[in-house]
Parts: C-alpha cells; sequence; structure tokens
C-alpha cells in the first residue's frame, strides 16, 4: 500500500530506485511462477481470468468463480478478494484461476499475463496515488499491454474502454474482443449488452443467446447487469453454454455490502451498499432502486457529489451520516436531507418515515475513515440495526 510515485515514492522504494533493485509484488511472482512442468501431462492448461475496473471488479469476480464452480469447472478466486494469489493450490487440469486487481497491483506487478483479461469501467478513483485520470487508466491498461491476453473483455461505456477496444482489435470484426455495454451496441464484433434487464450475445451481427436477469435477486440494477454481462463473456470464453451461465447467475447470492438485502418490513426494503465509497458506485446503486430513503456521507472523495446522475430523481430523503455531516448535506443541494450524523439515527429515522414499496439504501458515496475502520464495519453496522429492528427491537 506504500506509493511508488505519486504524490511522491516512499523511502523504500526511493531506496530502492537508488540501488536499482526492482520492485514487484505477488501478483508478478505469481505470473512468473504459475505454469510448472506438470503442465505438459495436462490435456487443458490451466487458465487465468484475471478482471480490473473502477467499481464491479468484485462481484464480476465472484460472479465468473461462481459460474464456473457452479458448471462443475475447477475454479479458484484470488488478488483483491478471497485469498493471496501466493496462497492459492496449483491448478490442475483445466483448472481455471480468477484474480481480482486492483489498480495498485497492476500498477506494479512486473509479469501481468492472463489469458482471459476483463475491464469493466472507468471513473475517478486513487487519482492522488496515480498522478491523476492518466495515470490511473495507464495502471489498469497494464493488463492489456503488448502480447497480452487471448481475449480481452472490454466495458465500452466511457471513452477509456472504446480507446482500448480499439486499440486491441485488428479490426470491427477481430473477436479477441469482447466489448461489453448496458447500452446499444452494434457491429461485425463478439458483443454482450444489456439493456432493459435482457443480456444478448450477438456475433457476426446475430444475437446468438440472451438471458433474462431482471428475475435474479443477487444482481439488482444497470450497474450488476454489466458486471453480469462481464461474467457472460469471460465464461463463454471459457467454453461454457449460455444455459449453464444462466443456471449459475441465478443462483448467485451477491457478495455482502454490495447491493445485498438485508431484509423487509412492512413492504419496506433495506439494502447494505457500504461499498459504493466513490459518487460513481453510489450513483449506480441510487439508480438500482426506486423511491429510496438514502443513507450517505463519511469521508468524501475527489470530484464532489456533481456525478450523482439520474439516480437522484430515486431519492425520496437523504439521512447523511459522518463528522462532517451537515457539509454534506449542504452539497446535496435541494435534494431533502436531514443530518443524522451516526448509523443509529440514521437507520432509526429512515425505518420510521419509509412508506410501503420504499427502500431504505446504505450507499455512502464516502469513504468509512471517518467513523469506521473500513466499509465492511460500516455495513456490519447497518446490517445489525436493521436486523435489531427486523426483529422488533
Ligand atoms: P470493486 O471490487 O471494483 O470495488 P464491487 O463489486 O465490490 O467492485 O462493487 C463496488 C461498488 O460499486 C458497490 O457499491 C457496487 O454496488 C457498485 N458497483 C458494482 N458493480 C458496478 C458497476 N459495474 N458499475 C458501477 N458500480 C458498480
Amino acid at each position: 500500500g506504500i506509493p511508488h510515485l505519486y504524490p511522491a515514492p516512499h523511502p523504500v522504494i526511493a531506496a530502492a530506485m537508488a540501488a536499482g533493485v526492482p520492485v514487484d509484488n505477488d501478483v508478478g511472482l505469481f505470473f512468473r511462477s504459475l505454469a510448472t512442468p506438470d503442465w505438459d501431462s495436462f490435456d487443458t492448461a490451466p487458465r487465468v481470468v484475471a478482471v480490473t475496473g473502477s467499481n464491479g471488479k468484485s462481484t464480476t469476480s465472484a460472479l465468473i468463480h461462481h459460474v464456473l464452480t457452479r458448471a462443475g469447472r475447477a475454479s479458484q478466486l484470488a488478488g483483491n478478494i478471497g485469498r493471496g494469489v501466493l496462497d492459492i493450490d496449483p491448478p490442475g487440469d483445466g483448472g481455471v484461476v480468477v484474480l481480482e486487481l486492483s489498480s495498485y497491483q497492476t500498477d506494479l506487478a512486473r509479469a501481468l499475463t492472463p489469458d482471459i483479461a476483463v475491464f469493466t469501467n472507468l471513473s475517478p478513483d486513487h487519482l492522488d496515488r496515480h498522478g491523476g485520470m492518466g495515470g490511473y487508466f495507464a495502471a489498469k491498461r497494464r493488463l492489456f499491454a503488448e502480447g497480452g491476453p487471448d481475449r480481452a473483455v472490454i466495458g465500452v461505456d466511457e471513452a477509456e474502454g472504446r480507446y482500448l477496444a480499439n486499440q486491441l482489435a485488428e479490426g470491427p470484426a477481430d473477436d479477441r474482443v469482447i466489448r461489453i455495454s448496458t447500452g446499444r451496441l452494434s457491429g461485425p464484433g463478439w458483443l454482450v449488452q444489456a439493456r432493459k434487464g435482457f443480456l444478448t450475445e450477438w456475433r457476426k451481427g446475430r444475437q446468438v443467446a440472451s438471458i433474462d436477469l431482471r428475475p435474479i435477486a443477487g444482481l439488482p440494477g444497470a450497474h450488476n447487469h454489466q458486471n453480469a454481462c462481464a461474467a457472460f463473456a469471460a465464461t463463454r470464453a471459457l467454453g461454457l453454454a449460455p444455459r449453464e451461465i444462466e443456471a449459475g447467475f441465478a443462483s448467485f447470492a451477491g457478495l455482502p455490502h454490495r447491493s445485498q438485502i438485508v431484509g423487509d418490513r412492512n413492504g419496506v426494503r433495506f439494502v447494505n451498499d457500504s461499498k459504493a465509497t466513490n459518487v460513481d458506485a453510489a450513483a449506480k446503486a441510487l439508480a438500482a432502486f426506486a423511491k429510496i430513503r438514502w443513507i450517505c456521507g463519511g469521508l468524501e472523495k475527489d470530484g464532489g457529489l456533481d456525478g450523482l446522475g439520474d439516480g437522484r430523481a430515486n431519492v425520496v430523503k437523504a439521512y447523511v451520516i459522518g463528522r462532517e455531516a451537515a457539509a454534506f448535506a449542504l452539497k446535496l443541494g435541494d435534494m431533502p436531507s436531514e443530518v443524522c450524523t451516526t448509523m443509529e439515527t440514521a437507520v432509526a429515522r429512515a425505518a420510521a418515515e419509509a412508506e410501503p414499496g420504499e427502500t431504505v439504501l446504505l450507499a455512502p458515496a464516502a469513504a468509512s475513515f471517518d467513523q469506521y475502520d473500513n466499509f465492511e464495519q460500516r455495513g456490519d453496522d447497518f446490517t445489525a440495526r436493521v436486523r435489531a429492528l427486523l426483529a422488533g427491537g
């Protein structure tokens, strides 16, 4: 977690550079040590799927792992989620390793050679660490560097994704690149898109598969439909049939703290999205539900609250937490809001005012460090208070 270049090299890194000592991380060591002589006797060499992007990495990685496991494929989940990359078991014949990689990890690793690389999306995050948006994109792009993956699954809803897809493909029909989108795509290439809750796969201009995502409880909202597209594309590239993938989606429980449904009371739903530590993630959560009692606030990230987008319109009222709750509430503009400061007050007030059909949503749009050790602790606090309420406490 120490800075390597921006805002300034950590003294350890500065000393390494001065001494000409290479700096690497576990991910680099993993890629360099993965292949072993017994692979020669395997029918199918193990494959590595690596997932990066600003949001949706954990969900997409966990979903790919779940779909593979459910389809009877040997899969291990590691990296920024689950186990450390050096703690996994050596993959056997046909085994798959699914890695979630953060920008810090891709920035540093001296070897990055996944078979399938996934780029979900890009929005500003960790900019101080990467010296701005260009450095942040550059860190993520390293996963697709020269001699790159056999298949690149790329979210093309932002300019950076379109740029990357264009750069990697020899032409529009080059199916080493699978473009994914929550908008409308067309062209002769390999495309996976989700619109109005329907996922469709297209090859050479023809639709070859479709899945109705609307009834899938573990994947609510357009942002999760983007994750579903990425997982669909990656597992298709590994040879799974659409029906196997659909069965995996249907049994996916979702991850804790990511649009996680905690429970219902009198027609009011309680959802924990504590992982929405930045504005873009919170905007997606707001867009995923209607009539929201929104618990938000904490340690603000760069960029203010301008990026909340259309989801703002779904908010009935905001209940603001955090040490700087009053200042945060001011930034919400004309949105009805109440300064609650603590989770205890916010949950109590939101639950007391919520009407049947509404959702009480924790999606802070801010980091948690002013009041908690991490987002998990914040989400656990919310969940415990909601459970007490549901139990009639
Ligand atoms: P990451 O591992 O990249 O942080 P997660 O799957 O843990 O991603 O989700 C982080 C946050 O972003 C959650 O609040 C979640 O609701 C939201 N989110 C998940 N997928 C997406 C997506 N595809 N686009 C935008 N936001 C997303």
